[in-house]
Formats: C-alpha cells, sequence, structure tokens
C-alpha cells in the first residue's frame, strides 16, 4: 500500500485527477513560473523561520534529501527524546507520511510535549492550511509523539523590519491545535479516498475549472486542456469586464462564442469588442483621443518603474511585500520636438529608494505632464516614497509635484482603441504592437516582461552573480525598461495626432 505525503494528500484535497496525474504521469507536470518563484519565496520564509525559533542556534534539522525517509524518520524519534528544537521532523503513520516545519520541546502539568509550527509565506491564514494543520496532527499524533499545540505562522504584513538580522515579529502565529486534532476521522477519509483514486487504472475524468488554480495553479493545466473540447474560435472572456456571473449565466445557456451572445447581454463596450473581433477591424476613435490629450503640450515626460516585492524585508525601515523600485526609465519631449532619455537603475543590493527618488526628482524637470500606461502603480510608488522620506520637505515637494503632473494613457486606450489581436485586454504588451507594429518586445534579448526584471534583478543583485554576468543584465533591465517608456511615446503619439513629430 502506497503511503501519501502531505502534498499528494493536499493534491487530492484540490483534484483527484491532480493527485492521479502526480502519481503515475508526473512528467506532464509544468508548473508556471508564478508557482517557482512562490517555492523560491517558501524556501526564503524557511530559512528565516529558524533564526526566529531557534536564535541560539541550537536546534537539529533533518534533511530528508540526504538522509533518506528511514533515517529521518529514526532520527526524528531519538531526538524526540531530547530538548533540541527540531526543524523538518518527520513522521509517518496510517497511510500517511509528513515534516513539520518546527518542533519546539515544551512542558505540560510536568511532561513532556511539543508546540508545532508551520509556516507559510502568505499574508493571512488561508482556509486550505487548516487541512495541512489536519494532516500534520493526524500523522503526528499517530505517530506517538506528544503533541500539545499546533499553530500556523504566516508573513505579519503590518510589521517593519528594524534591521541587523532582527525578524522577531515577521511571523504572526495562529492557534489550530483544537479544530485540527478533531479532524482525524476526516484525514483518514483523505488517505483511504487517496488509495482508490491511485487504484484506477485511468485517469479520473475531470474538466478543467476554478479548481484549477485555487488553491494552487496546477501544473497539469496545458494537459487536461488538450483532452477537452477546443476552446471556442472567439471565447466569451475577451469581452472586458465579463464578470463571473455573467460567465455564469452564458455557460448555463450553453454559450461559449462571444457571436452567440445576445446583444441586451453586452454593453456597448462590449458589443465594440465583438464587432471588432468579429469583423477582424480595429476600432479607433482618432478625434476623440485627440481631444482627450489637446490641453496637454510640449514639453512632456513619459515614465515607467520596474519593481520588486521581498516577503522578508532586507532593508530595515520595510515592511514585508513591500514594493521596492529598483529602476526607472523616463522619455522626455521639449517643446521643439526633441526626445532625450534618461535612466536609474540601481543594482547594488542596497535599498533603492532614496537615490532612484532624487534622480527622478530631478530629470522630471518642473512642468509637463508625465505619462504613464496604468497610473495607479507609478503613483502609488512615489506616494510611498512620500511617506518614507517625509522628513525631507524639498524631496517630498519634488515627488508631489511628480505625481500632480502624471497622466495615465490606459484609459484613453480602453475608451478610444481596440485592435482584434488585444484579446479583451488593454495591457501595454497587448496594445503595443497593435498601434506601433513596429515595437516588439518579443525581440528583445533576455528580459521580456515584468517578471522576468524581478528575476533579473535578483540574479544581479546576488553576491556569487559575476561582473560579466552582472553587467549582461543590467545591459537587458535598461534596454527593456527604456523600450517601455519608447512604447508609451509612440502611443501618446497617435492618440495626439503628433505624426508631424520625427520620434
Ligand atoms: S488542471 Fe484542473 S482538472 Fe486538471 S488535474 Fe489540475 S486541477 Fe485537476
Amino acid at each position: 500500500m502506497r503511503i501519501f505525503s502531505k502534498s499528494k494528500l493536499l493534491a487530492l484535497r484540490q483534484c483527484r485527477k491532480r493527485l492521479w496525474l502526480e502519481l503515475h504521469r508526473p512528467a506532464l507536470r509544468d508548473d508556471s513560473a508564478g508557482t517557482e518563484t512562490s517555492f523560491r519565496i517558501g524556501h526564503q520564509v524557511g530559512d528565516i523561520a529558524r533564526q526566529i525559533y531557534d536564535p541560539e542556534q541550537c536546534g537539529a534539522l533533518i534533511d530528508v534529501n540526504t538522509e533518506g525517509f528511514a533515517a529521518a524518520f529514526a532520527r526524528t524519534q531519538a531526538l524526540l527524546s531530547g530538548d533540541q528544537t527540531i526543524f523538518e521532523a518527520g513522521f509517518s503513520w496510517g497511510g500517511a507520511l509528513a515534516f513539520a516545519d518546527v518542533l519546539l520541546p515544551m512542558q505540560v502539568e510536568g511532561k513532556k510535549a511539543w508546540r508545532m509550527v508551520e509556516v507559510k509565506s502568505s499574508t493571512s491564514l488561508k482556509d486550505y492550511y487548516r487541512d495541512d494543520a489536519a494532516i500534520q496532527s493526524y500523522v503526528a499524533r499517530g505517530s506517538g509523539m506528544p503533541l500539545h499545540s499546533l499553530a500556523l505562522a504566516h508573513i505579519d504584513n503590518g510589521w517593519t523590519y528594524p534591521g541587523n538580522g532582527d525578524y522577531r515579529g515577521l511571523l504572526k502565529e495562529n492557534e489550530l491545535a483544537e479544530e485540527a486534532f478533531a479532524r482525524s476521522t476526516e484525514v483518514q477519509g483523505w488517505i483511504a479516498e487517496a488509495q482508490q483514486v491511485d487504484a484506477q487504472p485511468q485517469e479520473p475524468a475531470i474538466t478543467t475549472g476554478d479548481h484549477c488554480e485555487a488553491p494552487y495553479a496546477c501544473g497539469f493545466y496545458d494537459h487536461c486542456r488538450s483532452q477537452e473540447a477546443p476552446p471556442a474560435e472567439f471565447p466569451l472572456y475577451w469581452l472586458p469586464r465579463i464578470g463571473s456571473a455573467a460567465l455564469d449565466t452564458l455557460a448555463s445557456q450553453g454559450i461559449t462564442d462571444l457571436r452567440d451572445v445576445p446583444d441586451e447581454q453586452l454593453n456597448e463596450k462590449q458589443r465594440r469588442v465583438r464587432r471588432c473581433t468579429v469583423n477582424n477591424s480595429e476600432f479607433f476613435d482618432a478625434e476623440g483621443a485627440s481631444a482627450d490629450l489637446a490641453a496637454r503640450g510640449l514639453p512632456a515626460y513619459f515614465l515607467d518603474f520596474e519593481s520588486i516585492q521581498f516577503a522578508v524585508p532586507l532593508w530595515a525601515g520595510w515592511r514585508p511585500y513591500q514594493q521596492a523600485v529598483f529602476q526607472f526609465s523616463l522619455h522626455a519631449l521639449d517643446a521643439q520636438g526633441k526626445l532625450t532619455h534618461h535612466e536609474h537603475l540601481d543594482l547594488s543590493g542596497n535599498d533603492p529608494t532614496e537615490p532612484l527618488a532624487r534622480a527622478l526628482v530631478a530629470s522630471c524637470g518642473g512642468s509637463g505632464p508625465v505619462y504613464v500606461y496604468n497610473a495607479a502603480f507609478e503613483s502609488g510608488r512615489i506616494q510611498e516614497m512620500m511617506a518614507r522620506f517625509a522628513h525631507d520637505a524639498a524631496l517630498v515637494d519634488g515627488l508631489a509635484g511628480i505625481i500632480a503632473r502624471i497622466v495615465d494613457l490606459l484609459p484613453i486606450a480602453r475608451e478610444r482603441y481596440y485592435h482584434p489581436s488585444q484579446h479583451g485586454s488593454w495591457s501595454l504588451k497587448k496594445v503595443l504592437p497593435a498601434v506601433v507594429p513596429s515595437l516588439r518586445y518579443d525581440a528583445l534579448d533576455g528580459v521580456q516582461d515584468g517578471g522576468m526584471a524581478q528575476e533579473a534583478y535578483l540574479e544581479a543583485t546576488h553576491p556569487q552573480t559575476a561582473p560579466d554576468r552582472k553587467a549582461a543584465l543590467r545591459t537587458q533591465l535598461l534596454t527593456y525598461c527604456k523600450l517601455d517608456t519608447y512604447a508609451t511615446v509612440r502611443l501618446w503619439q497617435v492618440f495626439a495626432g503628433r505624426t508631424e513629430l520625427a520620434l
């Protein structure tokens, strides 16, 4: 009989087919970049948890990858007779196995007992963590260890890092012992169900749906989709702002293609998208776009930021998952129509904010609109810089002046332009190839989107990255961000009808 790990039982909880595929066709799994990033963050938080729960570094760490399962379980049993904090203690019982992030010795009424802490990199207690805790407690208690308390610790995003490696306060605990202890019959049922799924000769007939994304993005999605009927030629999700309730209603009417949606169920913009899609034609209200921009002349600036978040803050004064802007690109178009470029990129690995904020104020001039694409992001980051440097009135004034001049091109694009190749999206990456086909992100070497920019930043700031690799990453980042603002320039030019400018 197969022994199921906690992750396999959690896969079952998400989808029986997922478990079957993990057991019998694991090579079909293709995890997204987002899933890989989650694993990386999880490991990072796990490392910090060891510092927090074992500041004297007297604890024992069990590494199943090097020790093997049998040795890991045996060493856990040996360590349970001592008083050390144990990390990754392993247990097997009742057809399941599990490893505990942290085990802390304690005394209850004069007797030795243990407190288990499971560490998560999220910022709240998710419902599906309760299943995780139930499995941990079932296996650990079943194996005979005196588990008295079981907590789930997640990141407290209201906490501020004081610096000097002091991460006490990063994690917030939620006691789940009572609830987890009461669910052992349920866990037994999951193990029995996992055994049934395992014994099935064929993968279960389950179609894709919302469950494929929650609680985890499933790596078998492409495989499952390939088994299903081909998607509609013009799928419903291309309709802008179509809510899940409307999609459900349409699905219940057997409608999967936007051509079949009754007119009265669409708003004006959705009807426009459908018209452009079906006729393969572009919509451009050139007069309206030009009127939207007419009041704002030259000089003009075009701004874009690249940023990154750290679950575990690196710099004093930072909160978990706070956005750190490490780069900006700024094109400036003067009154004579001459275009110049300014940029700032900090790969020192230090807090990049103050030098960047000062360079930004120095580069943005004193007047003229500052165009961005999706203003909430840039405005939000500048406001955070203002809060950070509230003690520096001149810097705050300079940043506030930039916010007051920001003009967002996204709402103009949404209202005045649509091309069928956008497939219902007005992201810059979708709009740019339609408006200015000569500008392409996929022709860039290396970094081609925001996620890749973050990966490049992490690699470039890693102390072990070789100087020539760091230089190559710097070039890729600068080229990518420069294209983002040049794209905004060209978009503005088309929308403003300023085709006489040689840009
Ligand atoms: S993609 Fe969806 S249906 Fe397929 S195994 Fe994963 S969760 Fe199940």
